[in-house]
């Protein structure tokens, strides 16, 4: 038997997909029996829920000397795009919030300011807390958390520890876009290191803080590469059980000098639905996988959702980062959220950043 044979098997019998068959099924390239398969997939997981959350996206600033060739939104201090939210700032944007009572999480995720000590974050979270006690905060990336260690002098644990006390009840998941430190010399050399990622990630869940996950596709990367990455999402899961979604990230390389110096486009619509689908056929232990609507447009994150997506993320708010590489739109009314959800057939479920749902 040959790996697609194995791997057709195994889909209709439940089991756990293998390297080799993961590879033959993109290699097949048959999208609907992917997205037939991880629909069964992801309707036993969650059924006909679909969850979104009413969320606010903060971020406290671009200013940043990492110079990451993928990036769109860092900039140095002085240029004319520049900006660092202090307190005062965070608090006016935050007393603007429509209906706070209504919010459920606040997503704080910046770059890496050249000047700025870990106890302006630690006092950013502390503020946000004090004004919105219900929230939850899902907050930094485990590039954030390295950096902190680094500015700080504490080990990632201490780190954690003190974002924990400040009020931080998650942790983001982005900064892993491929865990191979081949990949990550071209596209983000002076981020931390794939095993960095996973290591802070083993240590945030060995804590009790609950993450998500994330892969960003579509540049340097080979599929084998694409592969081996969610490979060591699901062994690190298998671990700790500590992932709680899976985000799929298409690389937007407007603006970004590694599209310039490689003459990227953004992938098309086939290969993000197929991503989502080979996702959540392959991550077997995540209970979620996300259709970011911003990343993928609210069309194709709609379609996504026949595809192995359980949820659409949130209405956002102001989302700085990604719009700095062109995507369009940075948020979206509950309402609307909710009527591409019916749409598809599915019932739309509001949750906070634990999965609980709205009562
Ligand atoms: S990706 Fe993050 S760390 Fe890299 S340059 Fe942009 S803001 Fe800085």
């Amino acid at each position: 038997m040959n790996s697609l044979q194995s791997a057709h098997e195994k889909i209709s019998s439940g089991q756990r997909l293998e390297r080799d068959e993961i590879l033959a099924l993109y290699d097949e390239n048959d999208l609907l029996y992917l997205a037939e398969s991880a629909r069964r997939v992801k309707e036993a997981k969650t059924g006909k829920k679909v969850f979104y959350t009413v969320n606010r996206h903060i971020n406290l600033t671009n200013v940043c000397n990492a110079n990451c060739p993928l990036c769109a939104f860092q900039c140095q201090s002085g240029d004319n795009r520049a900006f660092t939210l202090e307190l005062a700032d965070i608090a006016k944007i935050l007393s603007l919030v429509p209906c706070p009572q209504s919010l459920s999480e606040i997503h704080i995720v910046s770059s890496l300011h050249p000047a700025k000590d870990f106890a302006y974050y630690l006092d950013a979270v502390k503020l946000v807390k004090k004004i919105l006690p219900h929230v939850g905060i899902n907050a930094f990336t485990p590039v954030e958390i390295v950096n902190f260690s680094k500015i700080s002098g504490k080990t990632v644990a201490e780190v954690l520890h003190d974002l924990i006390d400040a009020g931080v009840t998650s942790l983001a998941g982005g900064g892993a876009e491929i865990l191979s430190d081949r990949v990550r010399e071209i596209i983000c050399p002076k981020k931390c290191s794939a095993s960095q990622w996973l290591e802070v990630m083993r240590t945030a869940h060995g804590l009790g803080l609950r993450t998500n996950a994330s892969i960003m596709y579509g540049h340097v990367e080979t599929v084998a590469e694409r592969v081996d990455h969610l490979l060591k999402l699901r062994a690190l899961q298998d671990d700790t059980g500590g992932f709680q979604a899976m985000m799929l990230f298409p690389f937007h390389p407007a603006n970004t000098e590694l599209g310039k110096r490689f003459n990227l486009r953004r992938v098309g619509s086939w290969e993000d639905l197929k991503m989502l689908a080979l996702t959540r056929l392959t991550l077997d232990n995540f209970a979620h996988v996300k259709a970011f609507w911003i990343m993928l447009t609210l069309p194709i994150a709609q379609l996504a959702l026949s595809f192995g997506a359980d949820d659409l993320d949130g209405t956002l708010g102001e989302e700085k980062i990604i719009h700095a590489a062109g995507a369009a739109g940075s948020s979206i009314t509950r309402g609307a959220l909710t009527k591409l959800i019916s749409e598809t057939g599915y019932t739309p479920v509001e949750r906070d950043s634990f999965y609980r749902e709205a009562i």
